[in-house]
């Protein structure tokens, strides 16, 4: 499912806009909004892909590490879960250990 950022009102994965507000949703839904933000901090070296323990096939496949320039766009293309996708960016950070 798909969380638009500007009504919070809640569309399927397949909808490219916000069937609430008629947001773009490539651009206003959560999944969106995060992964902006995620390629816009500089602490952020990387970024995992995490899905959940009842994911589909196809999300599992697409779990791991991806660099700001490779990063796929959620949700999952192709995900089969009924609930919609649950996959969700987490950021890996550039830590400075002592
Ligand atoms: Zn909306
Ligand atoms: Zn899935």
């Amino acid at each position: 499912m798909q969380i638009c950022n500007k009504c919070n009102q809640i569309s399927p994965d397949s909808e490219p806009n916000c069937i609430s507000c008629g947001a773009n949703l490539s651009e206003y839904s959560e999944f969106a909004i995060s992964r902006k933000k995620l390629i816009e901090n500089s602490r952020v070296t990387a970024i995992r892909i995490s899905v959940s323990k009842s994911a589909c096939p196809t999300c599992r496949q697409i779990e791991g590490v991806y660099t700001k320039q490779n990063l796929p766009t959620l949700p999952v293309e192709g995900c089969s879960n009924p609930n919609g996708c649950k996959c969700h960016y987490a950021p890996i950070l550039d830590e400075i250990f002592p």
